[in-house]
């Protein structure tokens, strides 16, 4: 196939529109070049990077509105390793998991495989849907998504009716929603992400928003497990004790990545001095229309999810006509600098899904669509 030229004036001014990673600002990188010869290569247990965790935890604080009692804590490992965190240390017996797709599956898996748990009771829903867990008075965890990144699928962050009276924790995986959707993080007890999404940082941390009820759980299901008689066993890199006293101390329980740390900080200074949540989310919910309009005007995609309520305003997916391959789109877009567009692989539809993360320009958004068009009508 002949390679297409796309007109450099429909040519959006940044091409990157992962679903994570996503998009780095250039004041992300100059930040990042300007520590280079100073922070870079120092020792994580002095001022200069307990300061720039410190600036970290207070920036994502006032970010999220975080109730006075709350707790900003943070470690190595990304997401991933918080589903394992979490069985350690929060779900004390039985956690019900809504499943709808690729990543609250693994939360599920991880919950099956910890042999000090009872198996998890999985609300399954399908995929392009979401799936909440239903009040079961054996749940002391209740975990859900708030954005399938595998299927664009928002879903509400609120407590289970009677979870709350009945002890139970609510788990939110928050990865590519934190700093895009809106929340109100009261409703949740962990409200967990990696910084490589909305946060336009490298993946490599895991971030967590912690309800008094998290920390005292935590301490109370450590202590049992020191019990000689317990059977369950928590490796000491997934102590969440531990990386709630170092991030009280502004530091993490073993070397990060400073490079992390630094693209990190200063996304949350901008997002902060841009108006915070409040406008990254509209930001991103108009980003997102624009690809919701223009995939409903289309004549050959339409949004992969049907239910408008349920449709992400960070990760949108669209499918596209049979006669159309997406790896013909994907391709042609990435010889002209658009990259990463393709959908979820092992969702295995004929879908793209475009992040339109706070970095992301909304100009660049409609520029996206054009060129999509341009493409599409010359394959
Ligand atoms: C990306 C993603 C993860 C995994 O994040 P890592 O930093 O790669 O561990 C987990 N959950 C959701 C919803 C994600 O989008």
């Amino acid at each position: 196939m002949a390679t297409i030229e796309i007109p450099q004036q429909l040519l959006p001014g940044d091409g990157r529109f992962g679903a994570g990673p996503s998009k780095i600002r250039a004041a992300q990188v100059e930040a990042l070049a300007e520590a280079g010869a100073t922070l870079l290569g120092t020792s994580h247990r002095q001022a200069p990077v307990k300061d720039l965790v410190g600036s970290i935890r207070e920036g994502l604080a006032n970010f999220f509105h975080i109730p006075d009692d709350y707790e900003v804590v943070l470690g190595n490992g990304g997401a991933s390793a918080f589903w394992d965190i979490a069985c350690a240390n929060l779900i004390e017996k039985t956690a019900a998991v809504g499943t709808y797709g690729s990543f609250s599956k693994k939360m599920a898996a991880s919950v099956e495989s910890a042999p000090f748990l009872d198996d998890p009771l999985v609300f399954a829903g399908e995929p392009g849907t979401y799936r909440i867990p239903d009040f079961d008075e054996r749940v002391d965890a209740y975990c859900w998504a708030q954005n399938e990144t595998s299927t664009g699928v928002a879903a509400p962050v609120r407590r289970v009716p009677g979870s709350q009276e009945a002890g139970a924790l609510t788990i939110i995986d928050a990865t590519s929603a934190a700093g895009a959707l809106p929340v109100d993080v009261a409703q949740a007890d962990a409200y967990y992400f990696s910084p490589q999404k909305a946060f336009g940082a490298e993946g490599g941390l895991w971030i967590a928003v912690l309800s008094p009820a998290a920390i005292e759980r935590s301490a109370k299901v450590n202590a049992a497990a020191k019990q000689d008689d317990s059977i369950r066993w928590i490796p000491p890199f997934l102590s969440l004790e531990s990386a709630i006293s170092n991030s009280r101390k502004n530091q993490t329980l073993n070397t990060p990545a400073l490079c992390t740390l630094i693209l990190l900080e200063n996304q949350v200074r901008w997002l902060n001095e841009q108006g915070g949540l409040a406008w990254s989310s509209a930001r991103c919910r108009e980003s997102a229309s624009i690809v919701y309009e223009w995939a409903e005007a289309s004549d050959y995609c339409t949004p992969f999810v049907t239910d408008p309520a349920a449709r992400s305003t960070s990760v949108v997916t669209v499918d596209l006509d049979d006669d159309i391959r997406d790896s013909d789109v994907t391709s042609a877009l990435r010889a002209n600098g658009i990259v990463d567009v393709n959908g979820y692989r092992k969702l295995g539809r004929n879908q793209l899904r475009v992040g339109v993360f706070p970095s992301v320009d909304p100009d660049d958004v409609r520029a996206l669509t054009r060129c999509i068009d341009y493409v599409v009508e010359r394959l």
